[in-house]
Protein backbone atom coordinates (compact mmCIF):
# COMPACT_ATOMS: atom_id res chain seq x y z
CA UNK A 1 0.00 0.00 0.00
CA UNK A 2 1.53 3.53 -0.96
CA UNK A 3 2.23 5.77 1.86
CA UNK A 4 0.50 8.62 1.29
CA UNK A 5 1.65 12.25 3.24
CA UNK A 6 -0.98 14.89 5.08
CA UNK A 7 -0.69 18.00 6.81
CA UNK A 8 -1.89 18.84 10.02
CA UNK A 9 -4.62 21.20 10.80
CA UNK A 10 -3.85 24.37 11.82
CA UNK A 11 -4.57 24.44 15.32
CA UNK A 12 -3.24 21.12 15.49
CA UNK A 13 0.10 22.38 14.03
CA UNK A 14 0.30 25.19 16.45
CA UNK A 15 -0.21 22.86 19.41
CA UNK A 16 2.32 20.53 18.14
CA UNK A 17 4.84 23.34 18.06
CA UNK A 18 4.61 23.93 21.76
CA UNK A 19 4.97 20.29 22.16
CA UNK A 20 7.92 20.10 20.55
CA UNK A 21 9.55 23.21 21.97
CA UNK A 22 8.45 21.77 25.59
CA UNK A 23 5.74 24.11 27.72
CA UNK A 24 4.84 21.45 30.32
CA UNK A 25 8.17 21.50 32.68
CA UNK A 26 6.77 18.03 33.61
CA UNK A 27 7.21 15.35 30.69
CA UNK A 28 6.50 12.33 32.44
CA UNK A 29 2.89 12.72 31.85
CA UNK A 30 2.95 11.93 28.56
CA UNK A 31 2.74 8.16 29.66
CA UNK A 32 0.11 9.01 31.69
CA UNK A 33 -1.64 9.88 28.35
CA UNK A 34 -1.01 7.20 26.83
CA UNK A 35 -2.22 4.76 29.13
CA UNK A 36 -5.20 7.08 30.24
CA UNK A 37 -6.37 6.48 25.86
CA UNK A 38 -5.29 2.90 25.94
CA UNK A 39 -7.10 2.17 29.16
CA UNK A 40 -9.87 4.12 27.44
CA UNK A 41 -9.82 2.66 24.25
CA UNK A 42 -10.06 -1.13 26.41
CA UNK A 43 -13.10 0.18 28.19
CA UNK A 44 -14.58 0.97 24.80
CA UNK A 45 -14.23 -2.44 23.51
CA UNK A 46 -15.66 -4.52 26.55
CA UNK A 47 -18.60 -1.72 26.30
CA UNK A 48 -19.33 -2.15 22.52
CA UNK A 49 -19.14 -6.19 23.09
CA UNK A 50 -21.29 -5.95 25.97
CA UNK A 51 -23.84 -4.75 23.50
CA UNK A 52 -22.89 -6.40 20.47
CA UNK A 53 -22.62 -10.44 20.84
CA UNK A 54 -21.83 -10.39 16.43
CA UNK A 55 -18.78 -7.90 17.19
CA UNK A 56 -15.90 -9.79 15.97
CA UNK A 57 -13.74 -8.85 18.23
CA UNK A 58 -10.79 -10.71 20.91
CA UNK A 59 -12.00 -9.68 24.77
CA UNK A 60 -10.29 -12.80 26.37
CA UNK A 61 -7.09 -10.82 27.69
CA UNK A 62 -7.73 -7.03 27.65
CA UNK A 63 -4.45 -5.46 28.73
CA UNK A 64 -2.02 -2.40 28.37
CA UNK A 65 1.47 -3.36 27.21
CA UNK A 66 5.08 -1.56 28.05
CA UNK A 67 7.41 -2.22 26.00
CA UNK A 68 11.47 -0.69 26.15
CA UNK A 69 13.95 -1.06 24.20
CA UNK A 70 17.08 0.16 25.61
CA UNK A 71 18.98 -0.38 22.39
CA UNK A 72 16.95 1.36 20.34
CA UNK A 73 15.55 3.70 22.25
CA UNK A 74 12.53 3.31 21.51
CA UNK A 75 9.16 2.68 24.11
CA UNK A 76 5.86 1.44 22.53
CA UNK A 77 2.49 1.63 24.49
CA UNK A 78 -0.19 -1.26 23.34
CA UNK A 79 -3.48 -1.88 24.07
CA UNK A 80 -5.88 -4.89 22.54
CA UNK A 81 -8.83 -2.45 22.93
CA UNK A 82 -11.17 -0.55 20.56
CA UNK A 83 -8.40 0.79 17.57
CA UNK A 84 -9.18 3.23 15.38
CA UNK A 85 -10.48 2.98 11.69
CA UNK A 86 -8.63 4.99 8.76
CA UNK A 87 -11.13 7.77 9.06
CA UNK A 88 -10.91 7.76 13.15
CA UNK A 89 -6.98 8.25 12.88
CA UNK A 90 -7.76 11.41 10.42
CA UNK A 91 -10.18 12.37 12.38
CA UNK A 92 -8.83 12.25 15.99
CA UNK A 93 -5.17 12.04 15.58
CA UNK A 94 -4.59 14.91 12.43
CA UNK A 95 -7.20 17.33 13.75
CA UNK A 96 -8.20 18.99 17.24
CA UNK A 97 -11.35 19.22 17.53
CA UNK A 98 -11.53 20.35 21.31
CA UNK A 99 -13.59 23.66 21.48
CA UNK A 100 -11.79 26.48 22.28
CA UNK A 101 -8.97 25.45 20.80
CA UNK A 102 -8.07 28.44 18.94
CA UNK A 103 -8.97 30.99 21.24
CA UNK A 104 -6.94 28.69 23.74
CA UNK A 105 -3.96 29.36 21.55
CA UNK A 106 -4.34 33.01 21.10
CA UNK A 107 -4.26 33.28 24.71
CA UNK A 108 -0.93 31.21 25.15
CA UNK A 109 0.64 33.46 22.50
CA UNK A 110 -0.25 35.98 24.45
CA UNK A 111 0.76 34.50 28.17
CA UNK A 112 3.65 37.09 29.33
CA UNK A 113 5.57 35.10 31.23
CA UNK A 114 6.26 30.72 31.32
CA UNK A 115 4.48 30.78 34.52
CA UNK A 116 1.20 31.83 33.14
CA UNK A 117 1.58 29.78 30.09
CA UNK A 118 1.96 26.80 32.12
CA UNK A 119 -1.23 27.81 34.17
CA UNK A 120 -2.94 27.89 30.64
CA UNK A 121 -1.32 24.83 29.32
CA UNK A 122 -2.50 22.87 32.92
CA UNK A 123 -6.31 24.00 31.76
CA UNK A 124 -5.98 22.65 28.51
CA UNK A 125 -4.32 19.30 28.24
CA UNK A 126 -3.08 17.87 24.90
CA UNK A 127 -3.65 14.27 25.16
CA UNK A 128 -1.69 12.37 22.18
CA UNK A 129 0.06 15.05 21.39
CA UNK A 130 2.22 15.23 24.25
CA UNK A 131 4.33 12.05 23.05
CA UNK A 132 5.84 14.98 21.15
CA UNK A 133 7.53 15.98 24.51
CA UNK A 134 9.83 13.01 24.42
CA UNK A 135 9.79 11.76 21.06
CA UNK A 136 11.11 13.01 18.05
CA UNK A 137 9.13 10.47 15.53
CA UNK A 138 5.84 9.32 16.60
CA UNK A 139 4.51 5.70 14.95
CA UNK A 140 0.78 4.50 15.63
CA UNK A 141 -0.30 1.19 14.30
CA UNK A 142 -4.03 0.64 15.03
CA UNK A 143 -7.01 -1.78 13.72
CA UNK A 144 -10.36 -1.24 15.04
CA UNK A 145 -11.56 -4.28 16.46
CA UNK A 146 -14.14 -5.71 13.81
CA UNK A 147 -12.28 -4.75 10.76
CA UNK A 148 -9.61 -6.79 8.96
CA UNK A 149 -6.67 -4.04 7.95
CA UNK A 150 -5.23 -1.47 9.92
CA UNK A 151 -3.48 1.85 9.52
CA UNK A 152 -0.10 2.71 10.03
CA UNK A 153 -0.08 6.52 11.45
CA UNK A 154 3.45 8.70 11.34
CA UNK A 155 5.02 12.21 12.34
CA UNK A 156 8.01 13.83 13.39
CA UNK A 157 6.04 16.40 14.59
CA UNK A 158 6.95 18.80 12.47
CA UNK A 159 3.19 20.21 9.96
CA UNK A 160 3.07 16.29 8.05
CA UNK A 161 1.92 13.19 9.25
CA UNK A 162 1.82 10.46 6.71
CA UNK A 163 -1.20 7.47 7.02
CA UNK A 164 -0.14 3.83 5.07
CA UNK A 165 -3.04 0.54 5.30
CA UNK A 166 -1.71 -2.12 6.42
CA UNK A 167 -2.73 -5.59 5.86
CA UNK A 168 -1.01 -7.39 9.06
CA UNK A 169 -1.81 -5.36 12.35
CA UNK A 170 -3.03 -6.80 15.83
CA UNK A 171 -6.58 -5.53 17.12
CA UNK A 172 -6.30 -2.18 19.00
CA UNK A 173 -3.66 0.20 18.70
CA UNK A 174 0.14 0.33 19.67
CA UNK A 175 2.04 3.88 19.96
CA UNK A 176 5.98 3.73 18.94
CA UNK A 177 8.06 6.29 20.53
CA UNK A 178 11.53 7.27 19.06
CA UNK A 179 12.44 8.70 22.34
CA UNK A 180 14.76 12.07 21.90
CA UNK A 181 18.32 11.49 23.76
CA UNK A 182 18.69 11.95 27.59
CA UNK A 183 18.40 15.43 28.42
CA UNK A 184 18.65 16.07 32.29
CA UNK A 185 18.38 20.17 31.75
CA UNK A 186 15.92 19.94 30.00
CA UNK A 187 13.86 17.10 31.78
CA UNK A 188 13.81 14.37 29.53
CA UNK A 189 14.59 11.48 31.17
CA UNK A 190 15.43 8.05 30.11
CA UNK A 191 11.97 6.51 29.64
CA UNK A 192 13.24 3.24 28.67
CA UNK A 193 14.68 2.67 31.99
CA UNK A 194 12.27 0.17 34.22
CA UNK A 195 12.56 1.92 37.15
CA UNK A 196 11.47 5.03 35.54
CA UNK A 197 8.48 3.72 34.32
CA UNK A 198 7.36 1.75 37.09
CA UNK A 199 7.61 4.70 38.95
CA UNK A 200 5.81 7.00 36.50
CA UNK A 201 2.84 4.26 36.63
CA UNK A 202 2.82 3.78 39.89
CA UNK A 203 2.65 7.69 40.33
CA UNK A 204 -0.01 8.65 37.33
CA UNK A 205 -1.74 5.25 36.55
CA UNK A 206 -1.83 3.31 39.64
CA UNK A 207 -5.60 2.65 39.98
CA UNK A 208 -6.26 2.17 35.57
CA UNK A 209 -8.62 -1.09 36.29
CA UNK A 210 -6.57 -3.42 33.36
CA UNK A 211 -3.28 -4.58 33.78
CA UNK A 212 -0.51 -2.78 32.40
CA UNK A 213 2.39 -5.08 31.93
CA UNK A 214 5.80 -4.16 31.28
CA UNK A 215 8.24 -6.02 28.98
CA UNK A 216 11.96 -4.70 28.82
CA UNK A 217 14.35 -5.56 26.20
CA UNK A 218 17.40 -4.09 28.61
CA UNK A 219 20.69 -5.56 30.34
CA UNK A 220 19.77 -8.55 32.32
CA UNK A 221 20.57 -6.22 35.25
CA UNK A 222 17.49 -3.85 34.45
CA UNK A 223 15.23 -6.79 34.63
CA UNK A 224 12.58 -6.64 37.52
CA UNK A 225 13.10 -8.89 40.39
CA UNK A 226 13.06 -12.74 40.03
CA UNK A 227 9.92 -13.82 39.20
CA UNK A 228 8.31 -17.68 38.65
CA UNK A 229 9.30 -19.61 35.57
CA UNK A 230 7.45 -22.82 34.17
CA UNK A 231 10.16 -24.05 31.46
CA UNK A 232 13.52 -22.71 31.54
CA UNK A 233 14.70 -20.61 28.81
CA UNK A 234 11.65 -18.69 28.29
CA UNK A 235 11.49 -15.10 28.97
CA UNK A 236 10.26 -14.22 32.55
CA UNK A 237 6.21 -13.52 32.89
CA UNK A 238 5.82 -9.66 31.94
CA UNK A 239 4.97 -7.53 35.71
CA UNK A 240 2.21 -5.83 36.25
CA UNK A 241 2.90 -3.04 37.32
CA UNK A 242 -0.40 -1.54 38.99
CA UNK A 243 -2.48 -2.67 41.94
CA UNK A 244 -5.60 -1.64 39.72
CA UNK A 245 -7.41 -0.87 43.26
CA UNK A 246 -10.52 0.80 43.07
CA UNK A 247 -10.22 4.14 44.91
CA UNK A 248 -13.47 4.63 45.35
CA UNK A 249 -13.98 0.86 47.22
CA UNK A 250 -11.08 2.36 49.44
CA UNK A 251 -11.65 4.53 52.59
CA UNK A 252 -10.35 7.80 52.23
CA UNK A 253 -7.29 7.82 54.52
CA UNK A 254 -5.93 5.39 52.45
CA UNK A 255 -5.74 6.93 49.52
CA UNK A 256 -3.52 10.08 48.98
CA UNK A 257 -5.02 13.31 47.24
CA UNK A 258 -2.70 12.66 44.32
CA UNK A 259 -3.97 9.42 43.94
CA UNK A 260 -7.29 10.76 43.75
CA UNK A 261 -6.35 13.61 42.05
CA UNK A 262 -4.78 11.39 39.26
CA UNK A 263 -8.18 8.91 38.39
CA UNK A 264 -10.18 12.53 38.30
CA UNK A 265 -7.34 13.77 35.56
CA UNK A 266 -8.07 10.22 33.86
CA UNK A 267 -12.14 10.62 33.84
CA UNK A 268 -11.96 14.21 32.80
CA UNK A 269 -9.54 14.84 30.57
CA UNK A 270 -8.60 17.66 32.50
CA UNK A 271 -4.46 18.71 33.39
CA UNK A 272 -5.26 20.40 36.23
CA UNK A 273 -6.43 18.95 40.24
CA UNK A 274 -10.19 19.10 40.91
CA UNK A 275 -11.28 21.27 43.66
CA UNK A 276 -13.22 18.86 45.43
CA UNK A 277 -13.43 15.34 46.49
CA UNK A 278 -16.65 14.02 47.36
CA UNK A 279 -17.16 10.76 48.57
CA UNK A 280 -20.42 9.01 49.09
CA UNK A 281 -21.11 5.05 50.16
CA UNK A 282 -24.83 3.58 50.63
CA UNK A 283 -25.43 0.82 51.94
CA UNK A 284 -28.66 -1.73 52.52
CA UNK A 285 -31.03 -3.09 49.90
CA UNK A 286 -29.27 -0.93 47.31
CA UNK A 287 -25.94 -0.17 47.49
CA UNK A 288 -23.37 1.79 45.80
CA UNK A 289 -20.68 3.45 46.06
CA UNK A 290 -19.67 7.12 44.60
CA UNK A 291 -16.47 9.45 43.85
CA UNK A 292 -16.96 12.70 42.56
CA UNK A 293 -15.08 15.47 41.75
CA UNK A 294 -15.95 19.49 41.70
CA UNK A 295 -13.33 20.61 38.80
CA UNK A 296 -11.10 23.53 39.23
CA UNK A 297 -12.45 24.90 35.81
CA UNK A 298 -15.27 24.19 33.57
CA UNK A 299 -14.36 22.54 30.71
CA UNK A 300 -14.66 25.36 27.44
CA UNK A 301 -17.89 23.71 26.38
CA UNK A 302 -19.93 23.67 29.47
CA UNK A 303 -22.45 25.60 27.33
CA UNK A 304 -22.35 24.15 24.32
CA UNK A 305 -25.51 21.36 23.49
CA UNK A 306 -22.60 18.65 22.78
CA UNK A 307 -21.05 18.97 25.87
CA UNK A 308 -20.28 15.57 27.06
CA UNK A 309 -21.99 15.36 30.65
CA UNK A 310 -22.33 12.63 33.63
CA UNK A 311 -20.57 10.11 35.81
CA UNK A 312 -18.94 6.58 35.29
CA UNK A 313 -21.11 4.07 35.88
CA UNK A 314 -19.80 0.80 37.21
CA UNK A 315 -21.24 -2.02 38.15
CA UNK A 316 -19.25 -4.41 40.75
CA UNK A 317 -16.25 -2.66 39.70
CA UNK A 318 -16.53 -3.09 35.74
CA UNK A 319 -17.80 -0.06 33.72
CA UNK A 320 -20.93 -0.09 31.72
CA UNK A 321 -21.25 3.89 30.76
CA UNK A 322 -18.80 6.54 30.19
CA UNK A 323 -20.89 9.94 30.90
CA UNK A 324 -23.91 8.55 32.41
CA UNK A 325 -26.43 11.55 32.56
CA UNK A 326 -29.06 10.16 34.25
CA UNK A 327 -27.40 10.05 37.33
CA UNK A 328 -26.70 14.38 37.61
CA UNK A 329 -28.91 17.00 36.76
CA UNK A 330 -28.10 19.03 33.97
CA UNK A 331 -26.98 21.34 36.23
CA UNK A 332 -24.38 19.82 37.81
CA UNK A 333 -22.85 18.74 34.48
CA UNK A 334 -19.72 19.38 35.60
CA UNK A 335 -19.29 17.18 38.71
CA UNK A 336 -17.19 14.08 37.65
CA UNK A 337 -16.12 10.81 38.85
CA UNK A 338 -17.34 7.52 39.47
CA UNK A 339 -20.51 5.59 40.53
CA UNK A 340 -20.14 2.28 41.20
CA UNK A 341 -23.64 0.38 41.63
CA UNK A 342 -23.92 -3.11 43.69
CA UNK A 343 -27.32 -3.93 41.77
CA UNK A 344 -27.95 -3.49 38.14
CA UNK A 345 -28.03 -4.84 34.93
CA UNK A 346 -24.62 -5.33 33.13
CA UNK A 347 -26.34 -4.48 29.60
CA UNK A 348 -28.78 -1.53 30.10
CA UNK A 349 -29.07 1.29 28.12
CA UNK A 350 -29.27 5.01 28.52
CA UNK A 351 -33.13 5.26 27.73
CA UNK A 352 -33.61 2.18 30.22
CA UNK A 353 -31.40 4.40 32.28
CA UNK A 354 -33.24 7.18 32.61
CA UNK A 355 -36.27 5.33 33.60
CA UNK A 356 -34.86 3.10 36.44
CA UNK A 357 -36.16 3.85 39.68
CA UNK A 358 -32.51 3.15 41.75
CA UNK A 359 -31.01 5.23 38.93
CA UNK A 360 -33.21 8.08 40.02
CA UNK A 361 -33.07 7.27 43.23
CA UNK A 362 -29.01 7.97 43.01
CA UNK A 363 -29.53 11.04 40.84
CA UNK A 364 -31.58 12.60 43.77
CA UNK A 365 -29.18 11.22 46.25
CA UNK A 366 -25.89 12.78 44.35
CA UNK A 367 -27.59 15.98 43.83
CA UNK A 368 -28.14 16.85 47.65
CA UNK A 369 -24.61 15.47 48.75
CA UNK A 370 -23.05 17.56 45.62
CA UNK A 371 -25.09 20.74 46.79
CA UNK A 372 -24.48 19.79 50.99
CA UNK A 373 -20.81 19.81 49.97
CA UNK A 374 -21.20 23.15 48.23
CA UNK A 375 -22.60 24.36 51.46
CA UNK A 376 -20.33 22.72 53.13
CA UNK A 377 -17.54 25.01 51.76
CA UNK A 378 -19.30 28.40 51.29
CA UNK A 379 -19.60 27.51 55.43
CA UNK A 380 -15.75 26.16 55.91
CA UNK A 381 -13.96 26.95 52.95
CA UNK A 382 -14.74 30.46 51.74
CA UNK A 383 -11.66 30.40 49.36
CA UNK A 384 -12.86 27.10 47.54
CA UNK A 385 -16.23 28.28 47.98
CA UNK A 386 -15.55 31.97 46.19
CA UNK A 387 -13.39 30.13 43.46
CA UNK A 388 -16.18 27.81 42.67
CA UNK A 389 -19.04 29.87 42.41
CA UNK A 390 -17.09 32.51 40.12
CA UNK A 391 -16.53 29.32 37.97
CA UNK A 392 -19.95 27.32 37.91
CA UNK A 393 -22.24 29.77 39.56
CA UNK A 394 -23.56 30.70 36.31
CA UNK A 395 -24.71 26.59 35.88
CA UNK A 396 -25.57 26.16 39.29
CA UNK A 397 -28.46 28.78 39.41
CA UNK A 398 -29.92 27.11 36.15
CA UNK A 399 -31.34 24.77 38.97
CA UNK A 400 -33.39 27.49 40.54
CA UNK A 401 -35.35 27.26 37.16
CA UNK A 402 -35.70 22.84 36.78
CA UNK A 403 -34.98 21.24 40.32
CA UNK A 404 -37.67 22.72 42.46
CA UNK A 405 -37.37 20.40 45.49
CA UNK A 406 -33.93 21.50 45.39
CA UNK A 407 -34.26 25.69 45.16
CA UNK A 408 -34.10 26.37 48.98
CA UNK A 409 -31.06 24.66 48.90
CA UNK A 410 -29.67 26.61 45.51
CA UNK A 411 -30.68 29.94 46.53
CA UNK A 412 -28.56 29.13 50.14
CA UNK A 413 -25.81 28.37 48.38
CA UNK A 414 -25.32 31.05 45.71
CA UNK A 415 -23.82 34.33 45.69
CA UNK A 416 -24.38 37.64 44.13
CA UNK A 417 -22.68 41.11 43.32
CA UNK A 418 -24.13 43.66 45.71
CA UNK A 419 -24.18 47.35 46.05
CA UNK A 420 -23.08 46.26 49.53
CA UNK A 421 -19.32 45.26 48.74
CA UNK A 422 -17.63 46.18 45.31
CA UNK A 423 -15.76 43.21 45.76
CA UNK A 424 -17.45 40.16 47.27
CA UNK A 425 -20.69 38.91 46.35
CA UNK A 426 -22.95 38.22 49.17
CA UNK A 427 -25.35 34.96 50.00
CA UNK A 428 -29.09 36.03 50.37
CA UNK A 429 -29.04 35.21 54.26
CA UNK A 430 -26.22 37.55 54.84
CA UNK A 431 -28.50 40.05 52.80
CA UNK A 432 -31.65 39.50 54.71
CA UNK A 433 -29.01 39.87 57.68
CA UNK A 434 -27.95 43.61 56.85
CA UNK A 435 -31.57 44.87 55.95
CA UNK A 436 -32.85 48.39 56.66
CA UNK A 437 -35.75 48.97 59.79
CA UNK A 438 -38.83 48.27 57.75
CA UNK A 439 -37.23 46.74 54.47
CA UNK A 440 -39.79 44.04 53.61
CA UNK A 441 -38.00 42.73 50.60
CA UNK A 442 -35.00 41.54 48.89
CA UNK A 443 -33.94 44.34 46.41
CA UNK A 444 -32.17 43.34 42.97
CA UNK A 445 -31.99 44.58 39.29
CA UNK A 446 -30.84 42.32 35.94
CA UNK A 447 -28.96 43.81 33.37
CA UNK A 448 -25.75 43.12 31.17
CA UNK A 449 -23.07 44.41 33.48
CA UNK A 450 -22.52 46.04 36.90
CA UNK A 451 -21.73 49.68 35.65
CA UNK A 452 -24.90 49.19 33.75
CA UNK A 453 -26.92 48.93 36.18
CA UNK A 454 -24.96 51.41 38.73
CA UNK A 455 -25.85 53.66 36.07
CA UNK A 456 -29.73 53.45 35.54
CA UNK A 457 -31.77 56.02 37.38
CA UNK A 458 -33.64 53.09 38.66
CA UNK A 459 -30.76 53.26 41.34
CA UNK A 460 -30.92 56.28 42.55
CA UNK A 461 -33.79 56.17 45.61
CA UNK A 462 -31.92 53.06 46.67
CA UNK A 463 -28.41 54.84 46.22
CA UNK A 464 -29.84 57.61 48.27
CA UNK A 465 -31.49 55.74 51.05
CA UNK A 466 -28.54 52.78 51.48
CA UNK A 467 -30.90 50.21 50.56
CA UNK A 468 -29.08 47.26 49.54
CA UNK A 469 -29.37 46.06 45.09
CA UNK A 470 -28.44 42.78 44.32
CA UNK A 471 -26.98 43.24 40.67
CA UNK A 472 -27.71 39.86 38.76
CA UNK A 473 -25.49 40.23 35.17
CA UNK A 474 -25.50 36.56 34.10
CA UNK A 475 -28.00 35.55 30.99
CA UNK A 476 -29.72 32.86 33.40
CA UNK A 477 -30.69 35.42 36.53
CA UNK A 478 -33.31 36.81 33.78
CA UNK A 479 -34.67 33.46 33.37
CA UNK A 480 -34.85 32.37 37.22
CA UNK A 481 -35.73 35.58 38.58
CA UNK A 482 -38.99 35.61 36.97
CA UNK A 483 -40.11 32.24 38.59
CA UNK A 484 -38.41 32.30 42.37
CA UNK A 485 -40.93 34.15 44.73
CA UNK A 486 -38.94 34.79 48.01
CA UNK A 487 -36.50 33.23 49.99
CA UNK A 488 -37.13 33.19 53.46
CA UNK A 489 -39.96 34.01 53.58
CA UNK A 490 -38.72 37.66 51.91
CA UNK A 491 -39.62 38.64 48.75
CA UNK A 492 -37.62 39.17 45.56
CA UNK A 493 -38.38 42.40 44.03
CA UNK A 494 -36.76 44.05 40.73
CA UNK A 495 -36.41 47.88 41.34
CA UNK A 496 -36.85 48.22 37.74
CA UNK A 497 -40.39 47.29 37.79
CA UNK A 498 -43.58 48.42 38.96
CA UNK A 499 -43.11 50.65 42.27
CA UNK A 500 -40.39 49.48 44.28
CA UNK A 501 -41.96 49.66 48.16
CA UNK A 502 -38.93 50.25 49.80
CA UNK A 503 -40.38 50.09 53.33
CA UNK A 504 -38.54 53.48 54.71
CA UNK A 505 -41.52 56.91 55.11
CA UNK A 506 -42.37 56.44 51.29
CA UNK A 507 -45.00 53.66 52.74
CA UNK A 508 -46.44 55.88 55.85
CA UNK A 509 -49.79 56.90 55.91
CA UNK A 510 -48.93 60.69 55.82
CA UNK A 511 -47.00 59.95 52.45
CA UNK A 512 -49.27 58.17 50.96
CA UNK A 513 -52.04 61.19 51.12
CA UNK A 514 -48.98 63.54 49.58
CA UNK A 515 -48.57 61.15 46.89
CA UNK A 516 -52.15 60.95 46.17
CA UNK A 517 -52.59 64.72 46.22
CA UNK A 518 -49.49 65.16 43.58
CA UNK A 519 -51.16 62.70 41.43
CA UNK A 520 -54.32 65.06 41.04
CA UNK A 521 -52.37 68.33 40.57
CA UNK A 522 -50.60 66.58 37.81
CA UNK A 523 -53.44 64.74 36.67
CA UNK A 524 -53.87 66.26 33.90
CA UNK A 525 -50.05 66.86 32.86
CA UNK A 526 -49.76 62.80 33.05
CA UNK A 527 -52.92 62.18 30.86
CA UNK A 528 -51.42 64.64 28.19
CA UNK A 529 -48.11 62.75 28.09
CA UNK A 530 -50.34 59.32 28.32
CA UNK A 531 -51.59 60.41 24.95
CA UNK A 532 -48.89 62.10 23.43
CA UNK A 533 -46.79 59.09 23.58
CA UNK A 534 -49.47 56.78 22.94
CA UNK A 535 -48.22 52.96 21.84
CA UNK A 536 -44.85 53.30 22.92
CA UNK A 537 -45.88 52.95 26.49
CA UNK A 538 -48.31 51.69 28.77
CA UNK A 539 -48.76 54.26 31.70
CA UNK A 540 -47.03 57.58 32.41
CA UNK A 541 -47.27 57.61 36.25
CA UNK A 542 -45.47 59.75 39.26
CA UNK A 543 -42.54 58.22 40.78
CA UNK A 544 -41.28 58.45 44.25
CA UNK A 545 -38.03 56.40 43.17
CA UNK A 546 -35.94 59.10 41.15
CA UNK A 547 -34.32 61.83 43.14
CA UNK A 548 -31.94 63.49 40.30
CA UNK A 549 -33.50 62.31 36.85
CA UNK A 550 -35.96 63.68 35.76
CA UNK A 551 -38.35 60.57 34.43
CA UNK A 552 -37.46 56.89 33.80
CA UNK A 553 -38.90 54.14 31.87
CA UNK A 554 -39.59 50.84 34.03
CA UNK A 555 -41.62 47.77 32.84
CA UNK A 556 -44.56 45.95 35.00
CA UNK A 557 -43.61 43.66 37.34
CA UNK A 558 -45.35 40.60 34.93
CA UNK A 559 -44.01 42.22 31.72
CA UNK A 560 -40.44 40.58 29.96
CA UNK A 561 -37.47 42.83 30.32
CA UNK A 562 -35.40 44.13 27.22
CA UNK A 563 -32.02 41.86 28.53
CA UNK A 564 -34.90 38.39 28.71
CA UNK A 565 -36.20 39.55 25.32
CA UNK A 566 -32.58 39.27 23.83
CA UNK A 567 -31.69 36.45 25.47
CA UNK A 568 -35.08 34.72 23.79
CA UNK A 569 -34.10 36.28 20.64
CA UNK A 570 -30.56 34.87 21.07
CA UNK A 571 -32.31 31.33 21.52
CA UNK A 572 -34.42 31.75 18.89
CA UNK A 573 -37.84 32.47 20.12
P1 LIG B 1 -8.67 12.79 24.57
O1 LIG B 1 -8.19 11.50 25.19
O2 LIG B 1 -8.80 13.87 25.61
O3 LIG B 1 -9.87 12.63 23.71
P2 LIG B 1 -6.25 12.55 23.07
O4 LIG B 1 -5.42 13.51 22.29
O5 LIG B 1 -5.56 11.85 24.18
O6 LIG B 1 -7.51 13.33 23.60
O7 LIG B 1 -6.83 11.48 22.07
C1 LIG B 1 -7.60 11.87 20.97
C2 LIG B 1 -8.50 10.76 20.51
O8 LIG B 1 -7.77 9.77 19.80
C3 LIG B 1 -9.18 9.99 21.64
O9 LIG B 1 -10.36 10.64 22.06
C4 LIG B 1 -9.48 8.65 20.98
O10 LIG B 1 -10.68 8.71 20.26
C5 LIG B 1 -8.33 8.50 20.01
N1 LIG B 1 -7.30 7.62 20.57
C6 LIG B 1 -6.15 8.00 21.14
N2 LIG B 1 -5.44 6.93 21.58
C7 LIG B 1 -6.19 5.84 21.28
C8 LIG B 1 -6.02 4.42 21.48
N3 LIG B 1 -4.97 3.93 22.10
N4 LIG B 1 -7.01 3.62 21.02
C9 LIG B 1 -8.11 4.11 20.40
N5 LIG B 1 -8.31 5.42 20.19
C10 LIG B 1 -7.37 6.29 20.63
MG1 LIG C 1 -6.41 11.23 26.07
Amino acid sequence: MPTKTFEFQVEARQLLHMMIHSIYSNKDVFLRELISNASDALDKLRIEALRDDTLNADVSDLHIAIEADTDARTLTIRDNGVGMSHDDVVQLIGTIAKSGTAEFLQQMKQAENTAAAEGLIGQFGVGFYSSFMVADEVTLLTRRAGETTGTRWASTGEGTYTLETVDEAPQGTSVILRLKPEDTEDKVFDYTDPAKIREIVKRYSDFITWPIRLATRAPAAAEPPEQENDEAGERPEPETLNSRKALWARSRDEVSDEEYHELYKHISHDWADPLEIIQMRAEGTFEYQALLFLPSHPPRDIFSQDNKRGVQLYVKRVLIMEDCEALVPEYLRFVKGVVDAADLSLNVSREILQQDRQIQLMHRRLAKKVLSTIREMKANRPENYASFWREFGRVVKEGLLSDFDNRDTILGISSFATTHDAERPTGLQEYIERMKEGQQHIFYMTGESRSAIERSPHMEVFRDKGLEVLLLTDPVDEVWVGSVPEYQGRELRSIAKGEPELGTEEDTEEAKADREQQREEYAALLTWMTERLGEDVKDVRLSSRLTVSPACVVSDTGDVTPALQNLYRAMGQ
